[in-house]
């Protein structure tokens, strides 16, 4: 049975940096719905330039074509033994398709890490962040810069702010978050697979928590 990890929590919060370790120690494929998008937009194409009018306003892309773009991601041969969702699902929708399709696949959501922070961290997280313009490396100003001013130290790649990293559109895609994803919350914990975690340590520290307490599960 194929384990799927889901990453639930706000924007800023670290889930994208805690998946990628994840996804190295858990020997799992990281698959980040916000990644796609992005590389959909890079190479032009008809759902990047769909997914940017949502994007840039701090609103989600319609469940529809989000559940299908995640679909044909998981039918990739690097999933087959599961993989760490950071960003998807984030509807009620989208966790019911999720797991329709898994039944599938032959896997489930085996557990479900809920990082959270208090609004004022998220903000100073997200609207710090830099991101590789190759890879999705992440990085923040303050807390992680990379060790050359704008060069990525894992692929030497351009480093930038991302459009929707502004204070303001971090702001709305927050109300998003607390409209429409925060009933994942009880949908996940009602399957007994929430485990909450403290996002306000260190990244260190945050991985330490998660690693215990996968091992728990
Ligand atoms: P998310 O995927 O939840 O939006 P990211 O992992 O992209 O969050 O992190 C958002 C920003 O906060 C990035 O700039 C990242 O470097 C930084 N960050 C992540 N985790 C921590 C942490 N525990 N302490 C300080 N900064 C962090
Ligand atoms: P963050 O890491 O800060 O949480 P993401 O990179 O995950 O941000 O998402 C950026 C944007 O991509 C979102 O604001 C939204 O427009 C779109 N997006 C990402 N994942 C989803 C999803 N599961 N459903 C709908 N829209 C999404």
């Amino acid at each position: 049975m194929a384990t799927y990890i889901v990453l639930l929590g706000p924007p800023g919060v670290g889930k994208g940096t805690q998946a990628r370790l994840l996804s190295e120690t858990q020997k799992l494929a990281h698959v980040s719905s916000g990644d796609l998008f992005r590389e959909n937009l890079k190479n032009q194409t008809d759902l990047g330039k769909l997914a940017k009018s949502y994007m840039d306003k701090g609103e989600l892309v319609p469940d529809d074509v989000t559940i299908s773009m995640i679909r044909d991601r998981i039918s990739r041969p690097d999933c087959e033994a599961g993989a760490i969702l950071d960003g998807f699902p984030r509807t009620p929708a989208q966790a019911d398709a999720l797991e329709i399709m898994l039944k599938e696949f032959h896997g489930a959501v085996n557990v479900v890490p809920y990082i959270t922070a208090a609004e004022n961290i998220l903000i100073e997280r997200a609207s710090g962040r830099w991101t590789c313009r190759a890879q999705g490396h992440i990085y923040h100003e303050k807390f992680n810069p990379p060790k050359q001013a704008r060069v990525c130290d894992v692929d030497g790649s351009e480093v930038y702010q991302r459009d929707d990293d502004k204070v303001e559109t971090v702001t709305k895609r927050i109300r998003v978050y607390f409209d429409q994803t925060i009933p994942l919350v009880e949908y996940y914990r009602k399957e007994g697979k929430l485990i909450e975690i403290d996002g306000t340590q260190a990244v260190e520290d945050v991985t330490k928590v998660l690693l215990a307490s996968l091992k728990k599960k």
